[in-house]
């Protein structure tokens, strides 16, 4: 048996319950923050999105306080974070600032700034570049998402305390 409870989240990320088969009645099929349905497998390979660790089941180690971006089996990025790097992608369509080289670099970018990889501070690098050149309002909405789907090495980049 895995050494893993499994986690219920909601399509938006909200994180409805860490440990499921622990706590079965926690269960729930809609999400009582954004409405959205609930879920407890990968959408692309079904594996359990894991939960907290429960060695032995007791005393249980709760997961992160934010949904894990992408499923450790297949690489793939849960519907919360693939819901987010779309909003990204149509915002970045509407920087007429932008020449649509521009836009496809800033478009691959965003991946290389979810989780900490080799290409993180070059991605936050760039997104920041091709945000001082978008207005104040399209930059504000890229912020309030990315805030959320940034890797703590990019967020440092990103938002740098003034
Ligand atoms: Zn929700
Ligand atoms: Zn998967």
């Amino acid at each position: 048996m895995s050494d893993f409870d499994t986690a219920q989240i909601c399509l938006n990320g909200h994180i409805i319950c860490s440990g499921i088969k622990v706590h079965p009645e926690k269960k729930q099929k809609y999400c009582q923050l954004c409405g959205s349905e609930t879920i407890t497998k990968c959408n692309h390979c079904s594996t359990d999105i894991r939960g907290n660790y429960t060695p032995g089941q007791y005393n249980p180690t709760p997961m992160d306080k934010i949904p894990p971006p992408y499923c450790y089996s297949c690489g793939k990025p849960f519907p919360w974070t693939e819901s987010k790097i779309n909003s990204i992608k149509e915002l970045t369509d509407e920087i007429e600032s932008l020449t649509n080289e521009d836009k496809e670099s800033l478009k691959n970018s965003i991946a290389d700034i979810i989780s900490n990889t080799p290409r993180t501070e070059l991605g936050a690098n760039r997104i920041k570049k091709y945000l001082s050149k978008a207005g104040k309002e399209v930059s504000q909405g890229f912020r309030d998402i990315l805030v959320d789907i940034a890797s703590e090495t990019a967020k440092k980049i990103l938002f740098p305390t003034q």
